[in-house]
């Protein structure tokens, strides 16, 4: 084998890459493989750091992994900044879930109480509330919820400075892909790029998103269970900032959110599909985020229409990530994250060198362990 790695990190998205950083600024040998580093999911990405919403309040352990995650960010950002003089647009100023219907709004008051018990903070709001704090919105919109902490990032940008960050700290960046696992004796010790070259590690993380499971090589008990969940999302241009934070509400019984960047971008996202691998931007799904989004703030129809993408969601089947060792000697996973990716980054990276460095914290790992799958085969 040509090189030898402590760490070699199979896919350069935010995942992949926050791990390889993370390590290489504890002085390992790290190596990122990637034939096009930052172009899954992590591409399209809104970049919501919010832990909190209708879809997870009812899955508490993905709610502790996101608040833990959350609460590590602050640091990241700064760290990143750090080591890549660029800047992320890392904001801190709430969400804002907003309710149309009286079915909503009990929705709301449910959230909001569950918030409470947790100790959270989140401040319910009248419709005139709202539209005090976003004048944008709808005249329709009856109440809402301020979940005051929550934060978000641009996607794009944390890749961006991941890749510059993990270059300073040392690490390799190999622009290739990996065919198989090597292994020696059932011990992992490396991969086989696309090339035919092979690269040595003394440990594999397979990072690699929504392909996680295709990774050829892998004995029939340690294939991962991820399965791409399509998103289509889309950004548009404002020549002056229409949302002071990101907004979320339901219509027509799916939901629609819209993320403001620092530059007068505006992100309005996402559909969730189950189509397998196709990426394809659809009239339909667009049409819906559409309708959806005006719904909430009428003068979305007169922004310029900057860029439509579909990305690939890393789904498993309890909607927790990956990320650990697996029954494979020599190869771990940083994968699964599903909707959370870009929020759960700075948790993953934790979880990764905790166990590494044999520092584990047991509750949050164990909710992520891949073992919960093997064990069961
Ligand atoms: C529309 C949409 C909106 C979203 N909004 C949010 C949000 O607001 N907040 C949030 O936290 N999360 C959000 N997510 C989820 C988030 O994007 C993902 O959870 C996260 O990006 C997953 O990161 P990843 O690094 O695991 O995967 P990816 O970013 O998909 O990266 C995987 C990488 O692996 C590489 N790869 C694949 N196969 C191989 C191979 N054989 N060899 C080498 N490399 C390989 C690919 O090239 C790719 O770069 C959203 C997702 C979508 C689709």
């Amino acid at each position: 084998m040509s090189h030898h790695f402590d760490v070699l990190v199979i896919g350069g998205g935010v995942a992949g890459l926050s791990v390889a950083w993370r390590a290489a600024r504890r002085h390992m040998r790290v190596a990122v493989v990637d034939p096009a580093p930052g172009s899954g999911a992590s591409h399209a990405a809104a970049g919501m750091l919010a832990p909190v919403s209708e879809a997870t309040y009812t899955e508490e352990p993905l709610l502790r992994l996101g608040l833990a995650s959350l609460a590590r960010w602050p640091a990241f950002a700064a760290d990143l900044r750090e080591d890549s003089d660029l800047d992320i647009d890392y904001r801190a100023d709430g969400t804002l879930d907003v309710a149309f219907g009286a079915d909503d709004l009990t929705a709301l008051d449910e959230l909001a109480a569950f918030l409470d018990k947790l100790g959270l903070p989140a401040e319910r709001l009248t419709g005139r509330e709202c539209r005090r704090l976003e004048p944008m919105l709808a005249p329709s919109v009856r109440g809402g919820l301020l979940a005051g902490e929550d934060a978000w990032v641009d996607p794009r940008r944390v890749v961006r400075a991941l890749l510059a960050a993990l270059a300073r700290r040392g690490g390799a960046l190999v622009r290739s892909r990996v065919a198989g696992l090597e292994t020696d004796a059932g011990t992992v010790g490396g991969v086989r790029l696309a090339t035919g070259e092979t690269i040595g590690a003394s440990r594999v993380v397979l990072a690699a998103g929504a392909w996680s499971g295709t990774l050829e090589g892998l004995p029939p008990e340690a294939v991962v269970p991820v399965r791409p969940v399509k998103g289509q999302i889309m950004r548009l241009r404002s020549p002056s900032p229409i949302l002071r934070r990101c907004v979320r509400g339901v219509v027509h019984g799916s939901s629609v959110y819209l993320v403001p960047r620092g530059d007068g971008e505006v992100v309005v996202g996402a559909t969730q599909e189950e189509m397998g691998f196709d990426t394809r931007v659809t009239a339909g799904g667009l049409w819906e985020l559409l309708r959806d989004a005006r719904e909430l703030v009428p003068g979305v129809t007169e922004l310029e229409m900057a860029d439509v993408v579909a990305g690939l969601r890393p789904g498993t089947p309890d909607n927790l990530p990956l990320v650990g060792p697996t029954t494979l000697p020599g190869l771990s996973l940083a994968t699964g994250h599903y909707r959370g990716g870009v929020l759960l980054a700075p948790l993953t990276a934790d979880l990764f060198l905790d166990e590494f460095l044999d520092e584990a914290d047991g509750e949050l790992s164990a909710i992520c362990s891949p073992l919960r799958f093997q064990e069961h085969r």
